[in-house]
C-alpha cells in the first residue's frame, strides 16, 4: 500500500522570518556598495546563512568596536544597550525585530513600570528572552526568567511579599509551560496579570501539528536543532506519536526502518526552515519503500 504523506499547512517560514530574509536581501540589492551586516545569525538555518553570505550579507558573531555600513537587528530583537553600541561603533541600525517580539518587550516594560514583579516564561539563554529581560530591567530590578516552577522557587518568598505579579511569554514557548508556571504563581499572588504573548504563528503551527500527530504513525519535524520553536514542536509531538526531528533529508537514512514500518507519515517544520529543505524531505519519503 502506498504511504499516506501529509504536509502541515503551517510548516516552514513564519511571517517574521519571511519578512527578515526578504528585507535583508532587498536592502543589499538596493545598496550594493554598502556593507550590510546582521548581528548574529538572521535565522537558525545554515543554508540560508550561506545564501546571504554569497549575496554579500555578512553575519557578525560579535559586535566589533568600530565599523561602517548597516547593521541589521534580527527578528529576536536586542537589548537597548546593544542598539546603542551598534550606533556607537559607527553602524546604521536597521531594526528587523519581529512585531510580535516587540509586543512582548512592550508588555514587559509596561508591567515593570506599573510595579509588577515580572516573570518571563522562556529560556534564559535565548536571545529573544535576553532582550525582553533587558528591556524590563530598565524600569525595575524585579524581573526573573523561568521555564519550570522549580526555577521560580528561590524567589517564592520575594514574589509572595511583592503581591503583584505580571507574566509574559517567549513567543515560541509551549502553552503547557505557561500553564505550569501560572499554576505555581497563583497562590503566591494577590494580583496576577498574564499576557499570553506566544505568537499566533507558533500557536497555529503547534495546534495543527498536534492534530496531525493524532492520526499519524510518524511525525517528521524539519528544522534546526538550535531553533527554539522547532525543538518545542518536536517535544510536544513526542507525547502524541513517534516523532523524529531532523535538520535535512540526509538524516532520514538513520530512520529507514521506522519510515518503512509507518503507513501514515506527516511532516511539519519550524519557522526558520526553508521550503526547499521541506521539499527534499517529502521527496525522500515518497521514494522510500
Ligand atoms: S515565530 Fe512568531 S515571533 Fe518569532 S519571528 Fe516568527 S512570527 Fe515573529
Amino acid at each position: 500500500m502506498p504511504k499516506e504523506i501529509t504536509l502541515a499547512k503551517f510548516a516552514g517560514f513564519c511571517y517574521g522570518v519571511k519578512r527578515a530574509v526578504e528585507t535583508v536581501k532587498k536592502l543589499k540589492a538596493q545598496n550594493p556598495e554598502r556593507n550590510i551586516y546582521v548581528l548574529g545569525e538572521l535565522i537558525h538555518n545554515t543554508q540560508v546563512i550561506e545564501e546571504l553570505s554569497s549575496l554579500g550579507i555578512k553575519t557578525l558573531k560579535e559586535l566589533p568596536k568600530k565599523g561602517n555600513g548597516v547593521c541589521v537587528v534580527r527578528s529576536h530583537g536586542e537589548s537597548p544597550e546593544i542598539f546603542k553600541k551598534i550606533e556607537e561603533a559607527g553602524f546604521e541600525v536597521y531594526d528587523l525585530t519581529c512585531p510580535d517580539v516587540k509586543k512582548v518587550q512592550q508588555k514587559a516594560i509596561e508591567l515593570a513600570k506599573n510595579g509588577y514583579y515580572v516573570v518571563i516564561v522562556g529560556r534564559s539563554e535565548h536571545p529573544e528572552v535576553i532582550a525582553i529581560k533587558a528591556n524590563a530591567l530598565q524600569y525595575s530590578q524585579k524581573v526573573i526568567v523561568a521555564t519550570t516552577p522549580e526555577q521560580i522557587k528561590p524567589y517564592e518568598k520575594e514574589l509572595k511579599e511583592h503581591k503583584k505579579i505580571g507574566v509574559v511569554v517567549q513567543t515560541t514557548q509551549m502553552i503547557s509551560t505557561l500553564n505550569d508556571i501560572v499554576k505555581f504563581l497563583t497562590p503566591l499572588s494577590k494580583e496576577l496579570l498574564i499576557a499570553n504573548t506566544i505568537c499566533q504563528s507558533t500557536s497555529m503551527r503547534q495546534s495543527e501539528a498536534k492534530e496531525l500527530a493524532k492520526n499519524s504513525d510518524l511525525m517528521i519535524v524539519v528544522g534546526s536543532k538550535k531553533s527554539a520553536n522547532t525543538t518545542h514542536l518536536a517535544e510536544v509531538l513526542k507525547d502524541i506519536t513517534k516523532t523524529i526531528h531532523i535538520e535535512t533529508e540526509k538524516e532520514l537514512e538513520s530512520f529507514e526502518d521506522l519510515i518503512e514500518s509507518s503507513q501514515k507519515i506527516s511532516i511539519t517544520a519550524g519557522a526558520s526552515t526553508p521550503q526547499n529543505i521541506i521539499d527534499k524531505v517529502i521527496k525522500h519519503i515518497e521514494v522510500s519503500p
